[in-house]
């Protein structure tokens, strides 16, 4: 690849006493944000790396969530107008919206009808232009995250790059691809601060892969991608811990998983591993109705594929979620 990265101002000068500084046409009056902030956000990988076991040069943070890794893992590995991605479907609407805006065509092949994942279908469904295959684990909107091994397979039986989304692995029991990085060389895991960290309107997400990957997101990204407020919110935020909210989270899904089953208008709620819940009830764009004028938003997931006549549901606060299950039992067509 012929891309040279932006060299920042900051990036050509290495170590020394300096107590003045003239390099980048910053303004020298401090209002606490007169200067440019580090390119490389030095000190929060280094705390990502130290809370998650991968190396520092593994870690890729973004400026605008996990969709600003998104964007920039198209523009890295496919040529527009020329290569495709392979997705599954139903899935995160991004992945699609991304592909769409730098050219490349998309191919969504369909979970299993239990919503599990279709290892040989994903794999049949590449040719020599497919660069990308996008998998979310656990899975937005079906909630279920699919097992380490089936995507190691097609990690190992693909010649191109494996995305794993794991915006929501921190509420799953099960195993992550995020111990892979290092091994599997064609492997990317994706994460937010959005979700389990609680941090969706800092805008920033994480990416972990191969360093040799890493590098080439540090050739695309903006040079300044994320602000100085963002860096030293997020590194505050982290020091104080997520809050503790993971385990409140995940027993108020199951404490509503096992309420909503009771309603008379719900047909099914799909076993979660994520931080909300798919209902299949008996008239979806009525109860999302009902609910909206009861002033509780949803997310009508209807007209997704294999995902008619549902809702998804984020898991709220205890009393929230209190009142949204009973205003469903209380639903009558
Ligand atoms: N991945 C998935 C599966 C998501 O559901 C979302 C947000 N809804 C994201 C990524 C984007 O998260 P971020 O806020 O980090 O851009």
């Amino acid at each position: 690849m012929e891309l040279e990265p932006y060299s920042t101002a900051r990036d050509e000068f290495q170590g020394g006493d300096i107590s003045i500084w003239l390099d980048a046409n910053e303004s020298p009056y401090p209002n606490g944000v007169n200067r440019y902030p580090d390119p490389h956000q030095k000190k929060l990988k280094e705390r990502v790396a130290a809370l998650t076991g991968v190396a520092a040069e593994s870690v890729f943070i973004g400026g605008a969530g996990s969709d600003e890794a998104i964007d920039i893992i198209f523009r890295i590995f496919c040529t527009p107008g020329k290569d495709n991605a392979v997705a599954i479907a139903p899935s995160y609407g991004v992945y699609k919206v991304a592909a769409a805006v730098n050219d490349v065509s998309m191919r969504e092949v369909l979970l299993n009808e239990d919503f599990s994942l279709p290892v040989e279908r994903l794999l049949s469904a590449a040719d020599s232009h497919t660069k990308v295959i996008w998998i979310c684990s656990p899975n937005n909107p079906t909630g279920n995250a699919f097992p380490k091994e089936e995507i190691i397979e097609i990690a190992r039986k693909f010649n191109g790059i494996v995305v794993v989304d794991e915006a929501y692995a921190d509420f799953s029991g099960k195993e992550t691809l995020l111990g892979e990085i290092g091994k599997v060389k064609n492997l990317i895991v994706l994460r937010t601060f959005s979700k389990a960290w609680g941090m969706a309107g800092l805008r920033a997400g994480m990416a972990f892969a191969d360093p040799e990957i890493i590098e080439y997101f540090g050739r695309v990204k903006y040079p300044y991608n994320m602000s100085s407020m963002v860096q030293e919110e997020l590194m505050r935020h982290i020091e104080k811990g997520t809050g503790g909210h993971i385990p409140e989270i995940i027993s108020e899904r199951d404490k509503m998983a096992a309420e909503l089953a009771n309603a008379s208008c719900v047909e099914k709620v799909y076993p979660s591993d994520a931080n909300f819940l798919l209902v299949k009830v008996s008239d979806a764009d009525a109860l999302y109705d009902y609910l909206i004028i009861n002033g509780v938003i949803v997310r009508n997931r209807s007209r997704m594929p294999l995902c008619a006549d549902t809702l998804r549901i984020t898991v709220g606060t205890p009393d929230e979620n209190l009142r949204t299950v009973s205003l469903i039992k209380n639903f009558y067509e």
